[in-house]
């Protein structure tokens, strides 16, 4: 793998940058591999790198039905933290975290990583009831949350200037999450799919896989492909909002359902806010980009779909919503709106395991997916790769569903 350093940089400016090798290959797809993961997504990448780096295997096909990085990794608003309420998902979310801290140097990519606090701005008392039982959690798993006052509150965010005493819901306090960060979310798809080809994985884009394949013996044997079959003993499906779709195609039902969420960006403006912002009884939480850009998203829409636009309703909500606590925003210009596929189980916790189907494994349930890739990629490698989970996935495997033993969860932003 070409390093990536100062002196790379300055040597490919002098020779006009036409030393550059190409950050992945194209490779002929081959008929059988050891390990097909679907999906080149965040966890698809993270999982293909984990099981060449940590594990040596590297017969592994990543197939993706567009373009590498394309899916939801790249329509995400990039907040990683580690805020959970279950004692199942805390650690998990704390090892994700670190590991994000320390991807720049693994992958020799540049995160742009920015460890920049999140702030919950709490305007009622349920609410911080709900906040102050995670904190008591998170401080036995080494996360961090403590409470400040509203005056703290305000001093951190100057442009916070509603919510005062005669608003109908006054800001009570808030909770500081100083482990929380943002990351540029393309890099985190390049820099793993570079540093899982460097060790022999290959990638294979524009390559929609549209069946499972299940031997004779019921195990899998394989996927459909528009480029035909190509057989493995064991599949990966890590296909996000799309995971159903093809675990029906082997006749097995997932407790999921696809939901969309959306976001939106200004215009750059000014540097106005150096953390996250999130204000759970609103319904709203955004950060300024480095370009200057607010990126702002609110509760996902409640009904199941697919669409990847914002509808108008829950786009009302969330500015009137963000309008209440920074009137000044009612200036700013909306550039761009998009929306994405989450998929949600039933306890709002994520699917990790293999299924019914030997040698079948998914990796779903990621309504707030970003922040756990890396965790999600390693601890996802070692179930392929040993056939046993790793004590940090244990808790979110299916059979959860069969024994009534939910790890229910909730969001930040929204209760669901
Ligand atoms: C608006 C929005 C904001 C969000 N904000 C945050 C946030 O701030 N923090 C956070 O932690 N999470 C956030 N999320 C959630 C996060 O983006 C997802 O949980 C996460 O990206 C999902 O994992 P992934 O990256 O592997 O998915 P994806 O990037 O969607 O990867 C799945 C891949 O599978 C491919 N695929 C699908 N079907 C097939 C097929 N049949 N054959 C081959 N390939 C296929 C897709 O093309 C895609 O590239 C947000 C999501 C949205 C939509």
């Amino acid at each position: 793998m070409q390093r990536y350093s100062i002196l790379s940089l300055a040597k490919n400016a002098l020779s006009g940058h036409r030393g550059w090798q190409p950050a992945w290959r194209s490779h002929p797809l081959k008929d059988r591999y050891e390990v097909i993961v679907i999906g080149a997504g965040g966890h698809g990448l993270a999982t293909a790198y984990y099981l060449a780096r940590e594990f040596g295997i590297t017969d592994v096909a990543v197939l993706e039905r567009g373009w590498l990085g394309g899916g939801n990794i790249a329509r995400n608003t990039v907040t990683i933290r580690s805020n959970y309420l279950r004692d199942e998902s805390i650690p998990f979310y704390v090892k994700s975290v670190a590991l994000y801290e320390g991807l720049t140097r693994e992958l020799n990519f540049n995160m742009m990583h920015s460890k920049r606090t999140m702030i919950d701005v709490v305007q009622t008392w349920p609410k911080l009831r709900d906040l102050r039982r995670r904190q008591l959690g998170m401080d036995i798993y080494g996360s961090t949350y403590e409470r400040i006052t509203t005056e703290e509150v305000r001093r951190r965010i100057p442009a916070l200037t509603g919510g005062g005493p005669d608003a109908r819901l006054p800001i009570i306090c808030g909770m500081v999450h100083t482990d929380a960060g943002v990351n540029r979310h393309d890099a985190v798809a390049w820099g793993y799919a570079r540093a899982a080809d460097a060790r022999g994985v290959e990638i294979h884009q524009q390559t929609p896989v549209t069946a499972l394949i299940r031997g004779a013996n019921g195990r899998i044997a394989g996927v459909e492909t528009s480029r035909g079959t190509v057989k493995a003993g064991k599949v990966v499906v890590a296909v996000s909002g799309h995971t159903t779709t093809l675990t029906e195609t082997v006749g097995l039902k997932l407790p999921l359902r696809t939901m969309n969420l959306t976001a939106f960006v200004s215009e750059p403006v000014k540097p106005l806010v150096d953390v996250i912002v999130n204000c759970p009884d609103s319904g709203f939480y955004f950060s300024q980009s480095d370009k200057g850009e607010m990126v702002i998203g609110g509760a996902p829409d409640q009904g199941q779909s697919f669409r990847r636009d914002i509808k108008q309703h829950v786009f009302e909500d969330t500015v009137t919503a963000m309008l209440s606590l920074f009137p000044s925003f009612k200036k700013l210009k909306l550039m761009r709106q998009w929306g994405g596929h989450l998929d949600i189980a039933h306890d709002a916790s994520p699917i990790m395991d293999e299924t019914d189907v030997p040698g079948l494994f998914v990796t779903a349930g990621w309504w707030g997916g970003y922040k756990a890739i890396p965790a999600g990629g390693l601890t996802l490698a070692h179930l392929v790769a040993k056939g046993v989970p790793h004590p940090l996935m244990a808790p979110f495997t299916i059979k959860r569903f069969r024994h009534l033993d939910f790890v229910m969860e909730t969001g930040t932003t929204t209760a669901r």
